[in-house]
Order: C-alpha cells, then structure tokens, then sequence
C-alpha cells in the first residue's frame, strides 16, 4: 500500500508539489510557475549569444556576415 502522496519539487519556485491528478501543472505548482518557466525558456531560447553589434555606427558598409539567422 503507497498511501503516502508523491511529491517533486516545483522547477519554478522550488515549493514541494503533490504528484497527483489534482495537481494539473506538475511538476509545477501552478500554472504561473508554469508560465514563468516556459517564459524563461523561450526567452533563453531566443536570446542568442552571439557578439554583441559593436560596429553599428553609422557606416552603410555591410560587413555583417553574421546574420545569425536560424532558431
Ligand atoms: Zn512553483
């Protein structure tokens, strides 16, 4: 008999979160956390770490190779 509650730890705010049927938006604990997280993902995700346009004085030259086009 497993009648203890599972719980996770919530990857948002890191608050103990019932594994069960209640809990819709595990292994967060809410859908805001959820939101949080998917946001912060996203905007990992699209942030690109690429150098930094130094060069974006007023020239006109185009001498961008580097697009960064993609994801
Ligand atoms: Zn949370």
């Amino acid at each position: 008999m497993n009648d203890t509650i599972r719980t996770v730890t919530c990857p948002g705010c890191g608050k103990a979160v019932a594994w069960q049927a209640a809990s819709r938006y595990r292994p967060f604990c809410s859908a805001r956390c959820r939101q949080l997280d998917l946001g912060a993902w996203a905007s990992e995700a699209y942030r690109v770490p690429t150098s930094p346009p130094d060069g974006d004085s007023a020239g006109g030259d185009q001498h961008l190779p580097d697009s960064s086009a993609g994801r």
